[in-house]
């Protein structure tokens, strides 16, 4: 049986309470609003603070407010309610469709958007038991001195697994971030950096106070895809999501978001010139979906095969554009070409 290692259990009912307590304790303190990936962690001794600091009675935090500049979300709204908010549905649907993808039921119903957005990094070598990662030597990431994935590299890379950041990436969204004596708004595109070890820009102390959609994403289209091992449950292998606007049949401001085999999402580029005059059209869909499988590879950070999940990179971005534009995700005859 996995325990928990001991702790002092903290329960904040105010933000400033909260604050206070990280302005004190930040590096023996883990913040934990859902629990649903801290606690597995914790049970693994991936993290051992002192203070356990559970968030989920800051009542001030769970909201979802739509106004006239976007919506603004709270981090302790859980993803099930995020996903069936009337007005997510009806603005965000590649929202609505990440969010309700992220894991299965029960965890949706804990799991939390800020706990999405701040998920840990997830690796082979690094999700296992105290005694597992032991025999092994521990790893760069917890405890050891060696990446066992780029045995020579100084940085980790174990894979970002959440389901929103990709989406709310290509939705220009952006977080607000507080601590006791600072408050910052960081784009999401910003928020990640590409090492594993710690794949935020949060500082010790900071807290994420919420997520904000801008308007000018409401009228985007969109298409979230998500490969997993088991449709049921399991953490993206592989995750794309796009999103565009759309006049007078042209597309504009497009963004194709490629996540889960890296430590941070990655953008791909030079959509616009992928996009000849704007024109979504099959061959448009090919010269994007091979541009991606040109700038994103996966490494061998969780236990399924690279070379598998590189070729579904363009198959599940041409998916993703498809969905976008209302076609069914798969074509009449896919060929897989990567
Ligand atoms: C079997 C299983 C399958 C899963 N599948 C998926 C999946 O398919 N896709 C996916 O995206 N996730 C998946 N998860 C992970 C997890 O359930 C979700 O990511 C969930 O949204 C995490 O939210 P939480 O509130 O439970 O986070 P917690 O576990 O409470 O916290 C996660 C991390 O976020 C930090 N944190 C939480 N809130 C804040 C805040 N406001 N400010 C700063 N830091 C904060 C915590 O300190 C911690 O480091 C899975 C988990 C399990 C156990
Ligand atoms: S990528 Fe390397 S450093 Fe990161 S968790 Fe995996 S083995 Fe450890």
């Amino acid at each position: 049986m996995l325990t928990l290692p001991r702790f002092e259990w903290v329960e904040p009912r105010t933000l400033d309470q909260l604050l206070d307590h990280l302005a004190a304790h930040a590096a023996e303190s883990l913040m934990v609003a859902g629990g649903t990936d801290a606690v597995p962690n914790l049970k693994h001794r991936l993290h051992e603070p002192r203070y356990l600091v559970h968030i989920g009675r800051v009542e001030e935090l769970r909201f979802v407010r739509d106004e006239a500049d976007g919506l603004h979300v709270g981090p302790l709204v859980t993803l099930a309610d995020l996903a069936r908010h009337p007005v997510v549905r009806r603005d965000f649907a590649t929202l609505t469709r990440a969010a309700s993808l992220v894991a299965g039921p029960q965890l949706r119903n804990m799991g939390t958007i800020g706990g999405n957005l701040c998920l840990d990094t997830r690796c082979t070598y690094y999700n296992q038991t105290f005694f597992w990662r032991e025999a092994l030597g521990f790893c760069l990431k917890k405890d050891g001195a060696v990446c066992h994935v780029v045995p020579q590299g100084k940085r980790c890379v174990a894979a970002h697994s959440s389901d929103t950041a990709p989406v709310l990436i290509t939705l220009d969204a952006e977080v607000e971030i507080r601590s006791r004596a600072a408050r910052r708004t960081v784009p999401v595109e910003s928020f990640f950096v590409a090492d594993g070890i710690h794949n935020n820009v949060l500082a010790p102390g900071e807290v994420v106070t919420r997520v904000f959609v801008p308007a000018r994403a409401r009228a985007r289209i969109g298409g979230y895809q998500k490969l997993r091992p088991r449709g049921a449950i399991d953490f993206p292998m592989l995750s794309v999501a796009f999103a565009a606007s759309r006049r007078d049949g042209h597309v504009a401001d497009a963004r194709l978001v490629v996540s889960a085999l890296a430590a941070k999402p990655r953008s791909v580029t030079g959509l616009d010139a992928l996009l000849a005059d704007g024109v979504l059209d099959d061959a448009a869909i090919e010269r994007i979906a091979q541009a991606a499988a040109k700038q994103c590879r996966p490494v061998i950070n969780i236990p399924y095969d690279e070379d598998y999940r590189h070729a579904m990179v363009p198959v599940f971005v041409r998916r993703a554009l498809r969905e976008a534009l209302g076609l069914p995700p798969r074509a009449a005859r896919e060929v897989v070409t990567a």
